[in-house]
C-alpha cells in the first residue's frame, strides 16, 4: 500500500521506480565471479553513448539481472554527470533557468538539456500526418536506439535525423535501458545554451529494453539547416546530442 502510494506520487518523474528497480538488482542479483558481464569498456561505452552499443554486445538484458554490472553502470553516470557538470554548465544552466522565470519561453524557443551522445547513427522515418485538419501537426517517428535492422528500415549508415519545420508530434524511441522518467527533449543549433530553438517534455514508458516518449514541438518558424536533437532525463545526468538536419 504505501509503495504503491509512493509511487503515485512519483508520477511527475519515474526516479523513484526506477532506483527502486536498480536496488532489487543489487539486492537480488549477486554475480561476483562476473559471469556474462559485458567488458568495463563496454558500460563505459554504453553510459557515454547508449547508441553505439548494440543489445547483443551487452550480452542482451544481462544488466537488468546483474548486481555488479548495475553497481558499474550507477558510478558510471555519476562520474558522467560529475564531468558534464563543469562550472561553465552550471553557469549556462543557471543562466537557462533565469530565461525561464522570465517568461522568454512565451515563443516557441524554450529550453531544455539532453543526454550526450556523439557519432551517432539517426534515423527517423515519417509514421504518420494526423489526419486532424484542424491540428496541421505531423506524426514523426525517431528511432534513437540504433535498433534499424529489427525494424526493416535503411541500413544503418549513418546520416541526420530529418524532420519538417511543422508542428510536430514526435514519437521517440530512446536508446536501450534509458532509464524511465521525465525527459527534456530540444532543438538547438549548437551545444552552447544560447543556441536553443524549441524544447517540449514528455514522460517515458518503457516498452521491453525501449523506452518511448511522446512531445509535442513546434518547430513552425525554425529555419532550414542542420541542428542538433538532445535529450536528458529531468533530475539527473548530462544531455544526450543527436544530428538533425531540419528541412
Ligand atoms: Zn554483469
Amino acid at each position: 500500500m504505501n509503495n504503491s502510494r509512493t509511487f503515485q506520487e512519483d508520477d511527475e518523474n519515474d526516479t523513484l521506480l526506477f532506483t527502486k528497480a536498480e536496488e532489487y538488482v543489487l539486492k537480488n542479483h549477486p554475480n561476483p565471479d562476473r559471469i556474462g558481464c559485458p567488458g568495463p569498456a563496454t558500460l563505459r561505452a554504453f553510459v557515454e553513448a547508449p547508441r553505439n552499443v548494440e543489445l547483443a554486445e551487452l550480452n542482451g538484458l544481462h544488466i537488468m539481472r546483474c548486481a555488479e554490472c548495475t553497481r558499474d553502470l550507477i558510478e558510471l553516470r555519476r562520474q558522467r554527470t560529475r564531468d558534464m557538470q563543469s562550472p561553465r554548465i552550471r553557469l549556462a544552466r543557471s543562466i537557462i533557468w533565469n530565461w525561464k522565470l522570465a517568461g522568454i519561453a512565451a515563443c516557441l524557443s524554450l529550453i531544455a538539456f539532453t543526454w550526450s551522445a556523439l557519432h551517432q547513427r539517426e534515423r527517423t522515418e515519417e509514421v504518420a500526418r494526423l489526419s486532424s485538419a484542424s491540428n496541421n501537426s505531423v506524426s514523426m517517428l525517431v528511432d534513437l536506439s540504433g535498433d534499424g535492422v529489427s525494424r526493416g528500415t535503411e541500413a544503418s549508415a549513418p546520416h541526420p535525423i530529418l524532420l519538417p519545420s511543422r508542428l510536430l508530434n514526435l514519437h521517440l524511441i530512446l536508446p536501450y535501458y534509458s532509464p524511465s522518467g521525465t525527459y527534456r527533449i530540444f532543438l538547438t543549433r549548437d551545444k552552447s545554451t544560447s543556441s536553443l530553438v524549441a524544447s517540449a517534455e514528455g514522460t517515458a514508458t518503457a516498452d521491453g529494453p525501449h523506452l518511448e516518449l511522446h512531445v509535442e514541438m513546434n518547430l513552425n518558424q525554425v529555419q532550414a539547416g542542420n541542428y542538433l536533437l538532445g535529450t536528458q532525463r529531468l533530475g539527473d545526468g548530462a544531455p544526450y546530442y543527436y544530428p538533425v538536419t531540419i528541412n
